[in-house]
């Protein structure tokens, strides 16, 4: 297969010019290839060699096009930081094609290319800064089992953008199943445009519940489709400790996908009200706070349902999502702490580990890691207080992590009298949980270490490695202990803000 060979689909081009606007790139100047991603390649079935052509470059700088059809930006709304905006759309972003696949019709997006007719005034480009972030934050949520869009391929480019100060213009092309998001709904309800409403919702059910195509409560099942989707979502979130930024109804995927990677943060210390936007300075998309804000965004687009689903069904199925959420995230949890038996106590072990991670400032991830080894040997002929002591001693690697060693030493026994009723070995468990805590994240510092590298010196290298780790998350790569680290003190609170 290569470009030549590739099936387009004209799905989304046939809804009409309701929905996008015809756009031409604008090439970047001096394009050059940093990365790109043969596993989206395969799914896509073009081989490296394409992509690494001349007309390769060509096409994801901006240059040429991919298919037949002109690239298109879709038009959408949004409630950004909960104040509605009447027309946003892909103000940086073009469709370049659909693409028949063995996995469905997957569409690629270009990002950066060049001002659109949503472009309100801006230059439509994306720096090198905010596209190493996207091109790495969405690969490591996919591998790390999260629904998300990927990317395909990472190009930089010598074209000055202006931020704070002078940058340089860079493009990711991604794919994803749908780039459709709640704000796409919201633009044509809020303009009494009904009947677009229903051939957008028509077009998402077509593509996603073929099954509910002739259903008389089509529509209900499209917003569970959503409500359901996005529960299971942010519960995800919640459990490997990810901050999206800025939960703003336009980046939200109808199809529960994390999208649009601007100011995220994954936890480093467990810091429940962790805000990772730099601009969000009431803390609306704090990480304690993505339950809730899913919540509120669901009924944005609930409402935007309306002229085709009742308010009584409406109120009905965004009830779901808390039930949904709250037993997805506690299995999710159960499976981190290594149980696959349930009971009723699990939920207060767990938020006990919790309470004590945010009181004690541990890291999220190298805590969960090491958690793993935890040993559990059991003295009989000890007392209980020698054997917490005992269970202390021989879990230093954990034991090490708090401050308040008291209180893990009752969490540490009470853990290990929960483990008896798993009946595992030590060796099994860990095993299984190493699957599903990872050591390797995409930390604010890791990444701005590769940026710096790539902006200064066209240095790659720090890219490469840490595609490499985050495409094994679970791997030990002991070689690479260093990029598993929590930052230092001079390494912590970079200031991320929307700016991308
Ligand atoms: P975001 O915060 O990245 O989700 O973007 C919000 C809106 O602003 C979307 O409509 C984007 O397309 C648009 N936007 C953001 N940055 C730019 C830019 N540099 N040029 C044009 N449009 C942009
Ligand atoms: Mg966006």
């Amino acid at each position: 297969m290569s470009f030549e060979k590739l099936s387009f689909s004209n799905q989304f081009y046939e809804l009409g010019e309701s929905f996008f606007s015809v756009v031409q790139a604008t090439p970047l100047r001096d394009p050059f290839l940093l990365h790109i991603n043969s596993n989206v390649m395969a799914l896509l079935g073009i081989p490296m060699s394409d992509i690494e052509s001349r007309r390769g470059l060509d096409i994801f700088s901006g240059k040429s096009s991919l298919a037949d059809q002109p690239p298109l930006a879709m038009v959408y709304a949004g409630h950004q930081f909960g104040g509605y905006s009447p027309r946003l759309g892909d103000g940086r972003a073009m469709l370049l094609a659909q693409v028949n696949t063995d996995y469905g019709v997957l569409d690629i997006q270009l990002k950066g290319a060049g001002p659109t007719p949503y472009s309100r005034g801006a230059d439509g480009r994306a720096v090198l800064r905010s596209s190493i972030r996207e091109y790495l934050g969405s690969e490591a949520m996919h591998q790390l089992g999260v629904p998300s869009t990927r990317a395909l391929c990472l190009i930089g480019s010598e074209e000055p953008v202006m931020r704070e100060g002078i940058e340089t213009g860079a493009t990711v092309t991604r794919v994803a199943k749908t780039y459709i998001r709640f704000g796409h709904f919201e633009y044509f309800h809020y303009n009494g445009q009904h009947a677009e409403v229903k051939q957008l919702a028509d077009y998402v059910i077509k593509q996603f519940l073929p099954h509910a195509i002739n259903a008389v409560d089509k529509y209900n099942q499209l917003l569970l489709m959503t409500v359901t989707a996005t529960a299971k979502l942010i519960a995800k979130w919640q459990s490997i400790g990810f901050a999206h930024g800025v939960m703003n109804t336009d980046n939200m995927s109808i199809i529960g996908e994390t999208l649009d990677y601007g100011p995220y943060g994954f936890l480093d210390d467990y810091e429940p009200g962790f805000i990772c936007n730099h601009t969000d300075q009431t803390g609306r998309y704090a990480f304690d706070q993505q339950p809730s804000i899913g919540l509120w965004n669901l009924s944005a687009l609930a409402h935007a349902l309306s002229s085709l689903i009742s308010k009584d069904s409406t109120r009905e199925i965004l009830h779901q999502y808390e039930p949904i959420l709250v037993d997805t995230y506690a299995s999710l949890m159960r499976k981190k702490l290594g149980f696959i038996t349930e009971t009723k106590d699990d939920h207060k072990l767990c938020s006990g580990l919790l309470n004590l991670m945010a009181q004690d400032k541990v890291d999220y991830t190298v805590l969960f890691r090491r958690l793993c080894e935890f040993h559990t040997l059991d003295e009989l002929s000890l007392s209980d207080d020698m054997k917490k002591s005992a269970l202390i001693d021989n879990n230093s690697q954990i034991s090490e992590l708090f401050t308040q060693q008291d209180k893990w030493k009752t969490w540490a026994f009470d853990y290990k009298q929960r483990l008896k009723i798993e009946n595992s070995s030590d060796i099994i468990r860990c095993d299984k949980m190493k699957k599903i805590n990872p050591k390797f994240i995409a930390r604010n510092y890791l990444l701005q270490k590769a940026i710096e590298k790539a902006e200064t010196n066209k240095d790659k290298s720090d890219i490469d490695t840490l595609f490499m780790l985050l495409q094994t998350p679970f791997d030990e790569h002991p070689e690479f202990d260093d990029f598993a680290r929590p930052p230092k003190a001079s390494e912590k609170h970079l200031e991320i803000s929307c700016s991308s």
